[in-house]
This record gives structure tokens, C-alpha cells and sequence, in this order.
């Protein structure tokens, strides 16, 4: 099957075919790490995240550059207010992100870096747009010049869109010949931090540093980049202008924006407080893989409105899925097989990848995962499911884990010994009547995150989230 995508520069969903063999060279814009992250922006490194197991599934071999930017007005305002060095302010939060992507299962990109380390070839790119003409400079910064580059404009589709409100203009506090004009290269202020360059002293702006850092890793042309809607203008719009003007080759071939996380019908954003990062959820108890599935169930080009009651439901959604696995697991070894079920099963992986191949449908696909699910309980409670379905389910089921990473497919063994002695330890107490114990038991489980179910056979335990 071939992976299809959109691409907010052609407006149209098209197979991706790599520039280069097998191989996907893909850049995502990364955090700005003078904060935590918030689970809107998270929303965006889960969806690219699922991109990039996307790609792999359909076989692709990927090259992922994803920077940390760690020079930005906001750090050096933060940073100064803390009496704190650049480095050591963006450590902090730099570490955070990188912990945070862990706990929601985010690979780590093939390359992750920052602008502080690629100061020379952003000065680069500067002096070689300087020498084609495309800028100027103005109190000691430099500025690219919009009307040099006629294609401006073409991404967020500029001309079409002439008269409405596209979003913040690069207000800044330099002069500039046209308000539109951005800046590259930002003159010293007092009291900042700087380089000293062919430049003058100061420091980079923000679109060039992506320009610089995409192009130094994965060559003036790559396959793929990406980032949240609200980067289309001007961000990514200026990295087209400065890096196709300085190579005279086109960007990146496709462009991705993945849409927002919305609370009540306004973008989740750190400006209007209306924000969890992740951390406060964890801490209200919420689990990390609860928050990973809703935020990959909706597709990327939609907005999403963020609940606790949503993540509620997407914890018993999961859940629904791990008990699942657990009942499968006890499918007799000798029972028949149900041909029917075989069929099911192929036919769900089939929608699942139909579902990612079509712009990485994630509600598509995990509707697929579900429908199986739901029909194969069924069919449990018949004693309809033999040992070749459970293998072929588990099998689907571990090959849509590539992708989301979500459900709990491995066996949970009994390794945990404690767990084990403290249910022999409760069958005792309940033999004896003393329930105050066989209470305490479960209680001690509970906090354990181990659930006890009484059955006939004996007693069943579970790890719940
Ligand atoms: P920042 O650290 O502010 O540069 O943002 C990091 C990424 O998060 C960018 O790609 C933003 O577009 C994205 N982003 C910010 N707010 C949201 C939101 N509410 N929903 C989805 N993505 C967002
Ligand atoms: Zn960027």
C-alpha cells in the first residue's frame, strides 16, 4: 500500500515518493525551551512522532532532525530575570522536554540541535544571502528583503488570501523598509547575550536558525518539514524565502502543520493560561499512555478539544484494549479455530493501514483496533476464538503498536514475587475470616496499581492505569 500525505504547499494529498533511494530526510521545528511544554505542543511532537512510525512502517528509511531552540527573546528575558546564563536556564527545560517526550513514548529524533551550536552556519547563510543582494542592514541588524523574493508568500498562499488576517506579522522593534521584512541577524543589545561575527555582534533571528540547521543536516533539498499551524506565517514562510533564495534550489518538498489542541474553542496556549503541561496531569493521576491516545486519536489536520472528561474516557478506552489482551491470553490451547475471525482480523489490518496510508488517518486506524475488539469479545464470551486467532490478533495488535505505542501486548508475567505472595498471603486470610486483612491486601495492591478480580478459577490480578 502507498502512503499518501498532504502537503500545505500543493494544498493536495499526494504518495510520497523519496528524493533520495529509500531514504526520508525529515525536519520537525522544534521546542523553545524557556518553559515547560504544554500539552498542546505536545499534541504537535506526538502527531510528528506518529509520522515518523508512520514512515517506517510503510518501510521508509528516515532521517528526523528536530532542534531545540535555545536563543530566543523569551529565553533571554527569563534567563537574565534568573540570573542564570543562557546554557544554564535552557538546560533546565531542554531536560524536561527530553524527559516529557519519554514519558509519552516520543522517539528521539536522529539529530536534535540547537542554535547555539550552529551559530557559524547560520552566519553563513546570512553572508551568502548578503552577497545575492537579498539583504540589508539597519542599526547594526541585518533583514531579508521581501519584494527581492517574487515567490513570497506561496506556502501560506499570500495572494489568494490578500485582505484577510494571515496571521502575526514579525512585529519587531527594529526599523524596517517593509513591515513585512524579518529579521536575520539581530544587533547586541546591552546586557544580551552575543556573538561576534562577519555580522557585527548579536545574535541570529528565529527563522534562519531552522534554515540553517535543517539545511546543515539534511542537505538544501529534503523530503519533508513540519510544525504547528500557527508556523505556516511567517515562520515557515521566511524559511522557504531565505533558504531558497540563498541556494536558488527548492526547501522542503512537502510541508506538514499539524492543527491545534483547543480549550473551549481557543487555542491551549501559555499567553491564555488555559494549559496543562504534562507533568500537572501525571500528577492528578492521569497516565502518560491515557494522554498519548488522545492526542494521536484525532487526525493531525483537525483540531482537537481537550477535556479531563475526554482523557477520562481515552484512559477507559485503553484500559478496554489491555483487559482485552489479558482475556485473549487465555484462550484455551485446544480450542477450534474460527475462520471467520481470521478473516475479521486481516480485513481490520487492512482498514488500519488503509486508514494511515490516507494522510495518516489516526481515528481511521484506531477505529480498526477497536471494531476488533469489540467483535472478538464477543465472540470470547462464546467461546468462539481459538489459539491461531489469538496469535493473528496479537500480531495486529503489535503491529499497530509500532505506530501508536499505546497497548499493553507483552504478557504480564507473574515475575513480580511480591505481588504473587501477598495474593497467597490474602487466599489464606480470606480461608481464616479475617477479612481485615484480605482488605488490607487488596488496598496494598490497589496502590501498586495491581487490581484483584475473584473468579471461580481463582484469583485474577491486572495492572491498571
Ligand atoms: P514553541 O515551543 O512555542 O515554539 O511551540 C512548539 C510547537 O508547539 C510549535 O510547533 C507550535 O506550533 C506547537 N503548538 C503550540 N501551541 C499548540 C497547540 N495548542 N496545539 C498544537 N500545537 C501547538
Ligand atoms: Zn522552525
Amino acid at each position: 500500500m502507498k502512503l499518501k500525505l498532504y502537503s500545505t504547499l500543493t494544498q493536495q494529498v499526494g504518495e510520497v515518493v523519496p528524493l533520495n533511494d529509500n531514504e526520508i530526510r525529515m525536519y520537525t521545528c522544534g521546542p523553545t525551551v524557556h518553559d515547560y511544554a504544554h500539552i498542546g505542543n505536545f499534541r504537535t511532537f506526538v502527531q510528528f512522532d506518529l509520522l515518523r512510525r508512520t514512515l517506517k512502517y510503510f518501510g521508509f528509511a528516515l532521517k528526523h532532525v528536530m532542534n531545540i531552540t535555545d536563543v530566543d527573546d523569551n529565553i533571554i528575558t527569563k534567563s537574565t530575570a534568573a540570573n542564570m546564563t543562557l546554557k544554564e536556564y535552557t538546560e533546565i527545560y531542554a531536560n524536561a522536554f527530553l524527559e516529557d517526550m519519554e514519558t509519552l513514548r516520543i522517539q528521539r529524533p536522529e539529530v536534535m540541535p540547537r542554535p547555539t551550536e550552529h551559530i557559524d552556519s547560520m552566519v553563513e547563510l546570512i553572508m551568502k544571502l548578503r552577497e545575492k543582494g537579498f539583504t540589508y542592514e539597519s542599526e547594526g541588524s541585518t533583514y531579508f528583503r521581501i519584494d527581492r523574493f517574487p515567490e513570497y508568500g506561496k506556502l501560506a498562499q499570500l495572494e489568494r488570501r490578500q485582505g484577510e488576517a494571515v496571521g502575526r506579522i514579525d512585529t519587531d522593534r527594529y526599523d524596517k523598509e517593509n513591515p513585512r521584512d524579518f529579521v536575520l541577524w539581530k544587533a547586541r543589545k546591552p546586557g544580551e547575550a552575543y556573538w561576534d561575527t562577519p555580522l557585527g555582534p548579536g545574535r541570529p533571528g528565529w527563522h534562519i536558525e531552522c534554515s540553517a540547521m535543517s539545511m546543515q543536516h539534511l542537505g538544501s533539498t529534503f523530503d519533508i518539514h513540519c510544525g504547528g499551524a500557527d508556523l505556516v506565517f511567517p515562520h515557515h514562510e521566511n524559511e522557504i524565502a531565505q533558504s531558497e533564495a540563498a541556494t536558488g534550489r527548492p526547501f522542503a518538498k512537502r510541508w506538514l502543520h499539524c492543527e491545534f489542541l483547543m480549550v473551549n474553542g481557543q487555542k491551549m496556549s501559555k499567553s491564555l493560561g488555559n494549559y496543562y503541561t504534562l507533568r500537572g496531569l501525571l500528577d492528578k493521576g492521569y497516565n502518560p499512555l491515557a494522554i498519548r491516545y488522545l492526542l494521536a486519536s484525532v487526525h493531525y489536520r483537525k483540531q482537537l478539544n481537550f477535556t479531563l472528561e475526554g482523557l477520562e474516557q481515552a484512559t477507559a478506552a485503553l484500559q478496554r484494549v489491555n483487559d482485552f489482551v489479558i482475556r485473549l491470553r487465555e484462550v484455551p490451547g485446544g480450542a477450534e479455530d474460527n475462520p471467520a475471525l481470521s478473516q475479521r482480523t486481516r480485513d481490520a489490518r487492512a482498514r488500519f493501514e488503509e486508514g494511515l496510508a490516507d494522510d495518516m488517518n489516526t481515528s481511521v486506524a484506531l477505529a480498526a483496533v477497536f471494531e476488533l475488539v469489540r467483535e472478538t469479545n464477543t465472540l470470547l464470551e462464546n467461546n468462539q476464538v481459538g489459539p491461531g486467532n489469538r496469535d493473528e490478533i496479537l500480531d495486529f495488535l503489535s503491529a499497530a503498536n509500532q505506530v501508536f505505542d499505546v497497548f499493553q501486548i507483552e504478557e504480564q508475567k507473574l515475575e513480580d514475587q511480591e505481588i504473587v505472595r501477598l495474593i497467597e498471603e490474602r487466599r489464606e486470610a480470606r480461608m481464616r475470616r479475617d477479612f481485615r486483612r484480605s482488605d488490607e491486601i487488596r488496598q496494598l495492591l490497589a496502590e501498586r496499581g495491581v487490581a484483584l478480580e475473584d473468579t471461580k478459577e481463582g484469583t485474577r490480578w491486572k495492572r491498571v492505569i
